[in-house]
């Protein structure tokens, strides 16, 4: 029998907890822990792909930029995307690797910084939504604006800040190398939606400031490397109905007819248990027959075994 082939997107609790310092040492501590339950999946017989979220990190990379930006030079988003992919998965690989040898499960892991292709004419370009970096006086966003190119909005009454589209992926660029590698490796790929880049006419690639959603990610990388299963891992154990309100309904497990008339009804807060739906009808919905799986870290095995966990399928 051909083993199980898992996309598994983790959400930010995988690496870091609320209200504890975003600081290495302690994205390290916690990914030691999510590591435990990625190395039994592994020990099961499953070949892993891995992607990952990395909102706190990223914002971080860039705030620091901003700060220091009269010593170094500032660096654009997608570099700071790249940097959080590397350090993200240089963590994974390490706790990774240490668990997987423990479990006398002899797999590699290894981090590929990923490129993911977006339409310069997406329809998200004309709505940037996603607010990153320091907020400034209104005169101090004019000149960024001026000086960047970047749309600057009023957040909330703090002040203004630069706010980035959030693009549908279309292509993984190092695609061909992630199929090479997926029968023998445990691949950490596409960390916080892959770097968005546009392609030329002439075929070159060039970064340009935005954010994929890593679930869309981690959707398309499913579908296009033929994953048996995508399982989103998050904070809640399943996707609700009428979520955090008296009459809040756990879901086991529904059609994509049935998600999609969910979407309409509004049951699903965009920005984060939208995207992940969309994610899973996505994946479905190309592929009869397979399914994609909503749950918590935690419950993440006993998902596997059809004990727990919302379900997606066609
Ligand atoms: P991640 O970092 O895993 O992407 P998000 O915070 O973006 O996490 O998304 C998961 C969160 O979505 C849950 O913790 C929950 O608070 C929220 N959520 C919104 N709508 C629902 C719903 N209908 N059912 C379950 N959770 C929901
Ligand atoms: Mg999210």
């Amino acid at each position: 029998m051909r083993p199980t082939r898992i996309v598994l997107a983790l959400g930010g609790n995988a690496l870091l907890r609320k209200g504890s310092p975003a600081s290495a040492e302690e994205q390290l501590k916690i990914i030691y822990q999510t590591v435990q339950y990625i190395a039994e999946i592994s020990r099961r017989g499953n070949e892993l792909a891995i992607v990952h979220g990395n909102g706190p990190q990223v914002g971080n990379i860039v705030l620091a930029g901003e700060i220091a930006g009269e010593t170094v030079p500032v660096m654009p988003l997608d570099v700071c995307g790249a940097m959080s992919q590397g350090y993200i998965g240089y963590h994974i690989q390490q706790a990774l690797g240490y668990a997987l040898i423990q479990k006398n499960r002899r797999v590699p892991v290894v981090t590929i910084v990923t490129q993911v292709i977006v339409d310069e004419n997406d329809p998200a370009f004309d709505n940037p939504s996603k607010p990153i970096g320091l907020f400034y006086s209104k005169q101090e966003a004019d000149e960024i604006s001026k000086a960047t190119g970047y749309k600057m909005v009023e957040d909330a009454g703090r002040g203004w800040r630069k706010v980035v589209a959030s693009p549908m992926p279309k292509r993984i660029v190092e695609f061909s190398c992630l199929k090479e590698l997926w029968d023998t490796t445990i691949v950490i790929t596409a960390g916080g939606g892959g770097i968005p880049v546009v392609e030329e006419e002439d075929g070159t690639l060039r970064g340009i400031a935005a954010v994929i959603d890593k679930d869309l990610a981690a959707s398309r990388l499913a579908n296009d490397i033929e994953a048996d299963v995508l399982m989103i891992l998050t904070e809640v154990d399943k996707v609700a109905l009428n979520y955090n309100k008296p009459n809040q309904q756990d879901i086991d497990h529904m059609t994509v007819q049935e998600a999609e008339k969910y979407m309409e009804e509004g049951h699903f807060a965009p920005g984060s248990m939208l995207p992940k739906i969309q994610a899973a009808v996505m994946y479905v919905k190309d592929n009869p027959g397979k399914k994609a799986i909503i749950t918590s870290l935690f419950k993440s095995i006993e998902a596997l075994e059809n004990k727990t966990g919302t379900v997606i399928y066609s």
